[in-house]
């Protein structure tokens, strides 16, 4: 401890949007002042403009804004007439809104387990979990990294099945030529302030292909109503509003460049703990990731984590219990998920942020491998 406390010590928060703020600040507080002038605060230009632009970055035909990236999986899979009865299969290892969304529409979410060296979900996995029941599949395109989209897209084509991608860590991500949350039936985009594109609060967005379901998640976002006060079906208040969607728009320019900053922090990363033993780094290249995560696993990570912390290092765990163990779904029974439990012990997401300047990350790989190397003294001694 004294050691730490004479060395220089850097305070590196997990994320920081700060300087990404006062980057645009003039911007944003025009595009706020339009929004107030105009007085119109729901279903307005600044949203229809959104969306135009939102679909056309992701190369999809309709995009629909809604209130969070959780309105956007539940609204995606309602448009499907998912509900009581059928099951969507998903993963245990992302945060609990994808299956929360799935429990949502009264279908039942079926967890199955992940490739062991990107944590996505397993198609053959996916193939073994297939019932008479299953209406749709979600995959989550974790940490800004896509699944194996051809591989989904087949199984689910084989089966007359849906796909709807859990787009919410890969804004920009790519999967081939396509995009991710292109690629599915529908995909799904939260603008929670810390995500690749954030906004100054909730919102999400829902994009599709499909004429007929970009019409269905229009209307179960705003009362089941395409006429005001004439209600086709019943629906929800899950609208994405103006301010936000103002805020958004003077984002989603610099989505590419603040994604290649986060590239480029990963690949620092890498370099510097590549050869450190104990430590897991994600494998480049990064090219076609958001990198919305920088997610290390270490065998020792709880005391990996508490030595950063010493050390001023923010981090955090993505996610520390898979949802099949969670309260809120534990009571069911579920088959086990060895890949999933495991990786849920050892992973360790480090500060990722595009404005997380060069100097941060390699404080933050020095104090990586103090760690490493004073182990690595005790053991010998013991
Ligand atoms: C953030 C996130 C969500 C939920 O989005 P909200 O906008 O917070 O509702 C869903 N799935 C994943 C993988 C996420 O990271």
């Amino acid at each position: 401890m004294s050691d730490v406390t004479q060395a220089r010590v850097l305070r590196v928060p997990f994320v920081d949007l700060t300087e990404q703020i006062a980057s645009l600040r003039a911007e944003i507080d025009d595009a706020l002042g339009r929004v107030v002038s105009r007085a119109s605060f729901v279903l307005g230009p600044e949203l229809e403009s959104l969306e135009l632009e939102f679909a056309s970055y992701i190369g999809a035909e309709y995009a629909i804004g809604v209130a969070s990236g959780t309105d956007a999986l539940e609204l995606a899979l309602r448009a499907l007439d998912v509900g009581a009865g059928d099951e969507v299969i998903t993963v245990a290892n992302t945060f609990a809104a994808t299956a929360f969304a799935i429990t949502a529409t009264g279908a039942t979410p079926v967890f199955v387990d992940v490739d062991p060296g990107t944590l996505l979900m397993s198609p053959i996995a996916v193939e073994e979990a297939l019932t008479s029941h299953t209406r749709a599949i979600v995959p989550v395109h974790l940490y800004g990294q896509c699944t194996d989209m051809t591989a989904i897209c087949r199984i689910a084509a084989q089966r007359g099945i849906a796909v709807v991608e859990d787009a919410c860590q890969a804004h920009g991500a790519r999967f081939g030529d396509r995009l991710a949350g292109s690629i599915g039936d529908l995909g799904c985009f939260s603008f929670y302030p810390s995500k690749n594109l954030g906004a100054m609060g909730d919102a999400g967005i829902v994009v599709t292909g499909s004429r007929r379901l970009a019409d269905r998640v229009r209307l179960l976002r705003n009362y089941g109503s395409g006429r005001r006060y004439y209600h086709e079906q019943v629906g929800f208040n899950r609208r994405l509003d103006e301010v936000q969607a103002a805020v958004l728009r003077v984002k989603l320019p610099h989505l590419d460049e603040w994604n290649a900053a986060r590239r480029e922090i990963a690949n620092r990363y890498c370099a510097r703990l590549g050869a450190l033993e104990g430590i897991i780094s994600p494998q480049p290249p990064f090219d076609d990731q958001s990198m919305h995560l920088f997610v290390v696993r270490c065998q020792r990570r709880d005391e990996l984590c508490v030595s950063l912390e010493e050390r001023g290092v923010a981090t955090a765990i993505h996610y520390p219990l898979p949802l099949h163990r969670q309260g809120a779904y534990a009571p069911r029974k579920s088959r086990s998920l060895p890949v999933t439990e495991q990786a849920a012990d050892e992973i360790l997401s480090l500060p990722m942020y595009p404005e997380l300047s060069a100097d941060a990350v390699d404080y933050v790989c020095d104090q990586i491998a103090a760690y490493v190397h004073e182990r690595a003294d005790s053991t010998t001694v013991e």
